[in-house]
């Protein structure tokens, strides 16, 4: 591979390998890493973007480095992604937390008492936990509410009814809006609403809470690129169509090939024996398919660029799949992975970063809440900044906001200038100071923009559920004479109990290589997985438990 990441004329020439994985992120790079580690190295990875790590991003702003997608290790114990960072040294084992000091602030710039703050925070993780029970318990929900917004706001209403107060009243709801706007953030979805009530237990959480690496979250993804062959790592290849059930084979014609270990030769020709038109055929680009093997599947990159291989590991992320799963794959996918793709949610969740020229926010508060007043006007281009529900200090001079959903698409499609104007506005009202001074730069995300995300992260929308994300990561055969499956499905949308994470990217990632290098007889073979986090009997030990 050459330091640019483009192809070498030498690598050019075969474009067979019996494993070609498509998508670079976490769940594409430890399938590789895991295949590597095991001396499995006939593999591609094909990466649409000129970077690895997909929804792992850092960039520097200012004196920091930020990370534009997942900033948290969510969970020590079992976590695999915790133990990889343990094994490398990238976790600061002697820091001591921060102090973490929230306010929480009206519309009028007054800051609610924390002892408020502290008795609605512990009402509503109280709300949340008993959605989260619907999952493991037999009860049934209230007549008619299907959503966890639904549910949590009955039980806000019974918890206000007993609130006499006027302003008090007024308060204690304002906070528990907050809440759930955050929640919207945590969850991936524009309106908790959305959420289904009886499946968000479904993610489990694991004990330990979040942890930060002080070079941050991408410096995760430095220990897994090193094991790759970099060879077999292709940035900037977009992967057009997955057609994986070539069934090809190779027909040999001509005997007059110079190789004398084979008859090859410039006019071998593709049989299929599937009599599906052989594409290869149609293209100039890519004339020499596999001269020595049968191939199962055929990749077509958007610059015509074809691939061959025996098994594909997709871990295109579900917001490409709602997209483009139709045309991605030939044959389509089946109709039950169609319905998955579409029932489940991949919602918007995006970070605003706004750099000053000196501090402004008193040293000890590290977070501010914004209790927006409801508001009547419904029109998103007046109001889509009243989503943001906190900004929060990542330096003295570098504040992050977050926002959600259909604001956070709209907030995209603006300039930075009106969203500087905006957030000045905001920290002006809410902190009761005319001369909180204008940010000198400002970086938004645009998860919902990027061409290849589509949005933030998988959650379980109403009428969908785990089923769905286990209809997703199903792998297909061709046929049931075969072993091994020719397509597997990797990446957090994959995971049953740790969707939406990095570390669920990572497991299924592994299992997808564990698939490939389990040999027909599986006792023979023993993975090498460095991390031997058995998650599955962990979790089962927390579901019998
Ligand atoms: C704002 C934000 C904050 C987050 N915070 C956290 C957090 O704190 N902790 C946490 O655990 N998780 C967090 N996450 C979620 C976490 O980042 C993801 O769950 C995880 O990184 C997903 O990995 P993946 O491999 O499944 O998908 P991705 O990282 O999206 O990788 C998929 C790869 O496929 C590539 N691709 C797409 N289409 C094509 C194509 N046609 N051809 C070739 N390649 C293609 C993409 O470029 C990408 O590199 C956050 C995500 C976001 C957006």
């Amino acid at each position: 591979m050459a330091q640019n990441g483009q192809e070498t004329p030498q690598q050019n020439q075969s474009n067979y390998s019996k494993v070609l994985i498509v998508g670079a992120g976490m769940a594409g790079l430890s399938a590789a890493y895991h295949l590597t580690k095991n001396n499995f190295t006939d593999f591609k990875v094909l990466e649409a973007r000129g970077r690895v790590g997909g929804r792992i991003v850092q960039i520097p702003v200012g004196p920091e480095r930020v990370e534009l997608g997942a900033n948290w290790i969510h969970g020590v114990l079992g976590n695999p992604v915790y133990e990889l960072a343990m094994q490398h040294g990238l976790v600061d084992i002697m820091a001591v937390p921060k102090q973490h000091k929230v306010v929480a602030a009206t519309e009028q710039g007054k800051q609610v008492p924390f002892a408020v703050l502290q008795e609605i925070y512990e009402a509503y993780l109280c709300f949340l936990k008993r959605c989260e029970e619907y999952f493991i318990s037999q009860y049934e929900p209230p007549d008619g509410i299907d959503s966890v917004g639904e549910h949590i706001k009955l039980e806000i209403n019974l918890y206000l009814d007993k609130v006499k107060d006027p302003a008090e009243y007024r308060l204690k709801e304002l906070l528990f809006d907050c809440l759930l706007k955050r929640e919207t953030c945590i969850s991936g979805c524009d309106n908790m609403n959305e959420i289904d009530l009886l499946e968000i237990g479904s993610y489990t959480e694991l004990q330990g809470g979040n942890i930060t690496l002080p070079k941050g979250y991408s410096a995760i993804l430095e220990p897994l690129e090193r094991v790759i062959p970099q060879g077999n790592l292709l940035r900037k290849h977009p992967v057009k169509v997955i057609k994986w059930n070539c069934r090809k084979k190779v027909q040999k014609l001509d005997k007059s090939g110079s190789d004398s270990d084979s008859d090859d030769s410039d006019r071998t020709v593709i049989e299929d024996l599937n009599n599906t038109p052989s594409s290869s055929r149609e293209s100039s680009e890519e004339k020499t398919p596999p001269a020595s093997s049968d191939y199962k599947v055929e990749i077509v990159c958007e610059n015509n660029q074809r691939f061959y291989g025996d098994h594909v590991i997709c871990t295109i992320p579900l917001g490409v799949l709602k997209h483009k799963a139709n045309s991605l794959f030939k044959p389509p996918l089946p109709e039950y992975k169609l319905e998955a793709i579409d029932r489940l949610l991949f919602g918007t969740v995006d970070k605003i970063l706004l750099e000053y020229e000196r501090p402004f926010l008193h040293p000890s508060i590290t977070e501010v809440l914004l209790l927006w007043e409801e508001h009547p006007n419904d029109d998103i281009s007046k109001n889509w900044y009243r989503k943001i529900y906190s900004f929060s200090k990542i330096s003295e001079t570098l504040i992050l906001g977050w926002i959600s959903g259909k604001e956070a698409e709209y907030m995209e499609t603006l300039d930075n200038n009106i969203i500087i104007e905006n957030c000045t506005m905001i920290l002006r009202k809410f902190l009761n100071d005319p001369f909180i001074p204008k940010p000198k730069s400002c970086v938004c995300t645009s998860w919902h923009k990027q061409e290849y995300t589509r949005g933030s992260y998988t959650a379980i929308a109403v009428g969908a559920s785990q089923i769905d994300i286990e209809c997703l990561a199903q792998p297909l055969y061709l046929d049931e004479s075969e072993t091994k499956p020719v397509l597997l499905f990797a990446g957090e949308h994959t995971h049953s109990n740790f969707y939406s994470t990095v570390h669920g990217a990572y497991l299924t990632g592994r299992t997808a290589a564990q698939i490939i290098l389990n040999s027909d007889c599986p006792q023979e073979i023993s993975v090498d997985c460095d991390d031997e986090t058995d998650l599955s009997s962990w979790i089962q030990g927390i579901n019998l438990g």
